[in-house]
């Protein structure tokens, strides 16, 4: 039972008291909050698992408007809210409720939850409706009810708690579970079935699969499990309950009771629990490819199934088909739904191109939106793949290697990206090619040639320079100015290719290497990496300073990097080029949590559009209170942050515009920083950093100063400007949902997967081509 997760609603960062709590209709004797029942059993439960204190109020007045409501305020700690323990993450508080929930006989959905910095948050759970759920309430449709449970999380530095909880539920829970499983006649007549059994059945399946309709491929299964929930000790609200569920019980035709009480799973309820407990795994897709027989009568052991040899390689065979049916949807849906989303948005590129042998070649989609944002941008431009997956993928069934793993046997999404002068990411355009080769990166380049939206000669790219990559650029832009992208020097390169060890303190030394503004700086820091480094340092200087050293950089090609180092444009003042692509926030905001996969394109293509949407409306809104004509906001912060640097500095004036500039302040490095040449007029310093950011640097304010100078006079105005920021997002994008009516399959596609697996459904792989053994990283 994967819980739902939904879409961040309601979720507010930074607030101290969870938004998310409030909530609960006040009942009034004539709303359906009348019907809402709370059952003693659930607090004891709740109070067992550690979900609520022991001494925790709560009010059991049914006319009360806290009725069935726990509170922090009201009898909880500040350290562990309502709960008696604290949790290390938000993972773990939900994996207590979830665990309260199948023990008490219903299932948990996400409803709304946000994420702050240092793993806090807020969280907010709820009950979820269940097809063919029974509510007390015998008068409101189905359709118009909800039920009242919700349990807020917050969590701080890695502390979470329960700050409120409402343990109010307006329906019956455990479906499928009869209060006393006594063997009946009906039972009794099923010789191979243990009385026992019943029970570990009826709780196997609590969780909202039904028992009923086990027809075909019927299995019998010995007990293994004792009970989890006993019938619960009778109070009030309860005993109203489990008498309705009897009677209830009763009422059913003997025919549907007897189907009720089969003790037997069909191989659908089977392979249900099986992909239910795999999801709990953190790769699912990885686990699901490399799922054998042992796993799975493992896992149904776990549930108390005992299966033989035969059913459970019969189930990983279903699953497996499963699994390559839902990949080939994927494929057969996206030109479609490419083309629905492009005719919405006119003005949009989009390309999908298919095999001579109907199959999967490559897939490519340009907004309209982003590429008149591209405009407004910076003249930059990041080249790179997302990678499918960043840990080597150690499933608990072994380490899958490539030519089991889907997403790398699906191709490999390319993608580029600018920045705006609010130092915010922009990825304008995303493909997924079958292999990231040389032809397939100049088919991508020859793409964004084709939009006409800029001059790509004039922008500096950053990239790597391995497949293929850095020949198809000298190909299709032999003017631009190739900047390589650190992170996959590094990674690639030097991690992958030479094997060479590389902590999070010997890459940011690289990085340092890089960002060298002159000559003696960059001696200075190789002699240093030299001592802890050398064979990254025999293999760096093997590539030419000019593509990677900032001073070589900018003598070179008289263009700004930007501060820029890596494809993801993460720029240094954090340290998030440190991180793996994934934990990068351009990643995240462009392309969410959730890992980007290539066997399936039409979600991931799906997630890019509505982070489109979802960003430059943001975007516009984050500034529409502020004057047309003031600096961005990160600009505006810079230059208060130089403004103060720039009280640590001395100058000399020299003649017409040009001061001799020293910052005496504490600096990261270990390098005395020393006088440095600002030339006012040609909006230049010798520290590089004017001309590589295109906003002036500290030396540069502080002449200006003594110069009295106009700040604004010192970089331009109107590309730093709030109406600039405005018009880069001003167009709308309209997101399309992905299961629209409207959108065709191409049934004839096969997906990468499709030429992998036989398709006679034997399971097995054909002995037939391998995909090349691409890396994942
Ligand atoms: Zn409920
Ligand atoms: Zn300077």
């Amino acid at each position: 039972m994967s819980m739902a997760t939904a879409s961040s609603s309601g979720g507010d960062d930074g607030a101290p008291a969870p938004p998310l709590a409030v909530i609960a209709p006040a009942p009034s004797p004539s709303s359906a909050a009348h019907y809402n029942r709370l059952d003693e059993s659930d607090l004891v439960e709740a109070k067992a698992l550690g979900l609520l204190r022991n001494d925790m109020p709560v009010s059991t007045d049914l006319s009360a408007p806290e009725f069935g409501i726990a509170y922090e305020k009201k009898g909880g700690t500040k350290a562990a809210g309502c709960s008696a323990d604290v949790f290390a993450s938000q993972k773990s508080l939900q994996e207590r409720c979830k665990h309260f929930a199948m023990q008490r006989g219903f299932q948990l959905i996400v409803a709304g939850s946000s994420t702050r910095a240092n793993g806090g948050g807020n969280v907010k759970y709820r009950c979820k409706k269940l097809h063919g759920q029974q509510f007390f309430d015998p008068n409101t449709p189905a359709s118009k009810l909800q039920c009242p449970f919700y349990v807020n999380g917050y969590g701080k530095d890695q502390s979470w708690k329960i700050t409120r909880a409402c343990f109010l539920h307006n329906h019956y829970k455990f479906i499928g579970w009869r209060p006393t499983p006594v063997p009946s006649a009906a039972n009794a007549a099923n010789a191979l079935m243990p009385p026992a059994t019943l029970a570990a059945a009826a709780v196997a399946v609590s969780g909202g699969m039904p028992v009923a309709n086990a027809t075909t491929d019927l299995l019998v299964f010995q007990q293994q499990l004792s009970v989890g929930p006993m019938p619960t000790p009778v109070n009030p609200a309860n005993a109203g309950e489990a008498a309705a569920a009897t009677a209830e019980a009763t009422a059913t035709p003997p025919q549907r009771l007897r189907t009720q009480r089969n003790t037997t799973l069909s191989m659908k309820v089977l392979c249900r629990m099986v992909t239910e407990e795999v999801n709990k795994y953190p790769a699912p897709g990885l686990v699901m490819a490399k799922l054998d027989g042992k796993m799975i009568r493992r896992i149904l052991l776990g549930q108390g199934h005992t299966i033989n040899h035969m059913m459970a390689s019969r189930i990983k065979r279903q699953l497996q088909e499963t699994r390559i049916g839902k990949v080939r949807t994927s494929f057969q849906k996206l030109g479609g739904y490419l083309k629905v989303v492009a005719d919405k948005n006119p003005g949009s590129l989009f390309q999908v191109e298919t095999t001579e042998q109907s199959g999967f070649k490559r897939a490519l989609f340009i907004s309209s939106a982003a590429l008149s944002a591209v405009k407004f941008c910076r003249k930059i431009v990041a080249l790179d793949h997302i990678t499918a997956s960043e840990e080597a993928p150690e499933t608990p069934a072994g380490k899958l290697e490539d030519d089991e793993n889907d997403d790398v046997i699906c191709g490999v999404y390319l993608k580029a990206t600018t920045k705006d002068y609010n130092d915010q990411v922009l990825t304008f355009a995303l493909a997924l090619v079958a292999k990231e080769d040389q032809a397939n990166w100049e088919w991508f380049l020859q793409a964004l040639q084709s939009t006409q939206t800029a001059n790509w000669d004039e922008y500096t790219v950053i990239a790597g320079r391995t497949r293929g990559l850095q020949p198809a650029l000298r190909t299709v832009w032999p003017q631009a100015s190739h900047h390589f992208c650190l992170r996959r020097v590094v990674e690639d390169e030097l991690m992958q290719a030479k094997k060479i060890p590389m902590t999070a303190e010997k890459k940011q030394r690289i990085f340092d290497l890089a960002r060298s503004d002159s000559e003696t700086e960059y001696n200075t820091l190789r002699k240093d990496l030299m001592r802890t480094n050398e064979a990254a340092v025999a293999y760096l200087d093997g590539l030419n300073r000019a593509n990677w050293v900032k001073y070589a950089f900018l003598e070179t090609f008289r263009r700004p990097t930007f501060n820029e180092l890596t494809s993801d444009l993460a720029m240094a003042l954090g340290s998030e080029e440190l991180f793996s692509q994934h934990a990068s926030a351009s990643h995240t905001s462009w392309f969410g949590e959730d890992p980007v996969r290539s066997s399936q394109p039409l979600y991931t293509f799906n997630q890019y559009f509505m982070k489109i949407a979802e960003n430059f409306h943001q975007r516009r809104q984050s500034v529409k209170l502020r004057p047309a004509q003031e600096l961005v906001p990160m600009r505006d912060a810079q230059l208060q942050q130089i403004l103060q640097g720039s009280q640590r500095c001395e100058s000399i004036p020299c003649a017409n515009g040009l001061f001799m500039v020293r910052y005496l302040g504490p600096t990261r490095l270990q390098i005395p920083d020393s006088w440095r040449h600002v030339n006012l007029v040609d909006w230049e310093c010798t520290c590089q950093d004017w001309q590589d950011q295109q906003f002036p640097c500290l030396h540069a304010i502080h002449a200006a100063e003594l110069d009295q100078r106009r700040m604004d006079t010192l970089y331009d105005v109107k590309l730093n400007s709030i109406e600039n920021y405005l018009a880069c997002y001003a167009d709308g994008f309209v997101p399309w949902p992905m299961d629209a009516a409207s959108i065709e399959p191409d049934t004839s596609l096969k997906s990468p997967l499709d030429f992998v697996f036989a398709e006679d459904a034997s399971g097995r792989r054909k002995p037939g081509p391998k995909p090349k053994n691409k890396k994942s990283k």
